[in-house]
């Protein structure tokens, strides 16, 4: 495959924007090489500006679980678009996506919608701090709740100690109010909680992780956060930003049987574009201004054209009753495909898999957390990665990322995909 165009893209995008792309993950730093330039995408295919056809399995980092320019979501953002695209007032859109994903989601009776992830765990984070009275917050390693201050914290030398913040821009201040936890070790929460009796406000975690490959929580480990939580007036923040209409029509609360007290969207809930929003039972969600004390806002929140994306999209989870069972499907396909092929040519790794969220790991050992995440091998994964970019096939540019399977895949693609993936692995 050539990459020619993309190539001069790149360096002319490195001129006028660091490291030539508006997020970091973009740039292939972890793979080497360039970015491929993207010129447009349909159903489970993109279309790069060298003319290249990929089979995508990164899908926007999610939010296409229906496919790329999946019709209903074209039609109902190129139709309210005629009608305007800002107003800085109440729509009835607004209330007709709220009450619709507050029907799908189990145990909230209010959302608030926002313009990202990022925004939408920022928002929950002061909310449970109003709320609460409390300031601190346990997150866990390995866990990424987006890039605003408090969540850019990792461990200093012990799970103990304050954290200390790992980019610079993040204040001393900020960082000492973000206790660190192991995923998967419900001691260390338990231990942090101890030291920090009556002053943790929340426990935000990615109830499934997915942004250090996929790592499910292990058997009771949510029960026993869920349990900590009501024995000690802390807050459960469940960040569903991935998980979100993707594990299930409720997302993890529904797939897991657990009840969080916050819930975190974005990704799957804009259909495409930029969404994010927060939801919680009325008691917490009546603390937000202009109700409560708590301020939030936003001059493009709940903005027609996204809302209008959203809509579509929810609308078309929630009418299609078979479409978790067939992501579930067609991933364990893949899955035992994939498993197939590299034990076949005695490549060493781990597949974590939860519903339509998978990740091959180069790694014999099971991947529970951050630290054995991070045993995979890397030179594996580069070759894997430009491999099966030369096949056609795009997966996420970085060891620690998630594949998000798409409906719009077919079987065939799927076989395409194992096929390459055993002529890659007869060269790693
Ligand atoms: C992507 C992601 C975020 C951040 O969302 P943005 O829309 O990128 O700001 C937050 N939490 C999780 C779990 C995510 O995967």
């Amino acid at each position: 495959m050539l990459y020619q165009r993309s190539s001069q893209l790149f360096a002319e995008a490195e001129k006028v924007i660091p490291g030539g792309v508006n997020s970091p993950v973009r740039a292939f730093k972890s793979v080497g090489g360039t970015p491929i330039f993207v010129k447009k995408a349909k159903g489970a295919y993109l279309y790069d500006e060298d003319g290249n056809r990929l089979i995508d399995y990164i899908n926007s980092w999610g939010p296409m679980v229906l496919g790329h320019a999946f019709e209903p979501v074209v039609h109902a953002v190129t139709e309210k678009a005629k009608l305007g695209t800002s107003f800085g007032m109440p729509t009835e859109l607004e209330t007709q996506i709220a009450a619709l994903a507050v029907s799908m989601v189990p145990n909230i009776d209010k959302i608030r919608f926002v313009n990202s992830g990022t925004e939408a765990c920022m928002s929950a984070i002061r909310l449970a701090r109003g709320f609460t009275k409390r300031d601190k917050i346990i997150k866990f390693a390995g866990c990424y709740h987006g890039h605003s201050d408090s969540f850019l914290i990792q461990a200093g030398s012990g799970a103990m100690t304050f954290g200390s913040p790992n980019s610079p821009g993040v204040t001393a201040g900020t960082a000492k109010d973000t206790l660190l936890a192991t995923y998967n070790d419900l001691q260390n929460v338990k231990n942090l909680i101890d030291v920090n009796r009556n002053e943790i406000a929340a426990i935000i975690i990615e109830p499934v992780a997915g942004n250090m490959g996929c790592i499910p929580p292990a058997e009771g480990f949510l029960k026993g956060l869920r349990q900590l939580c009501d024995e000690n007036g802390i807050l459960l923040i469940f960040d569903e930003v991935m998980t979100g209409f993707r594990l299930a029509r409720g997302g993890a609360q529904e797939l897991l049987s657990i009840n969080a007290d916050i819930v975190c969207f974005g990704k799957v809930i804009g259909g495409g574009l930029p969404v994010g929003a927060f939801a919680a039972r009325k008691e917490i969600m009546n603390y937000l201004a202009p109700l409560g004390p708590v301020y939030q806002a936003g001059t493009l929140s709940g903005n027609p054209l996204a809302m209008a994306a959203g809509l579509a999209m929810l609308e078309s989870l929630n009418n299609d009753t078979a479409i978790f069972q067939r992501l579930e499907e067609k991933t364990a396909y893949l899955e035992a495909g994939i498993k197939k092929v590299l034990e076949a040519n005695n490549v060493v790794h781990t597949i974590n898999r939860v519903g339509s969220m998978i990740s091959v790991h180069f790694d014999a050992d099971p991947v529970v957390d951050l630290k054995t995440a991070a045993n995979g091998d890397n030179d594996t994964f580069k070759k894997f990665f430009h491999g099966l970019l030369q096949e056609g096939i795009y997966i996420a540019p970085s060891a620690y990322e998630t594949w998000f399977i798409t409906d719009a895949l077919t079987y065939e693609d799927l076989d395409f995909t194992i096929n390459a993936i055993d002529k890659v692995s007869k060269t790693l």
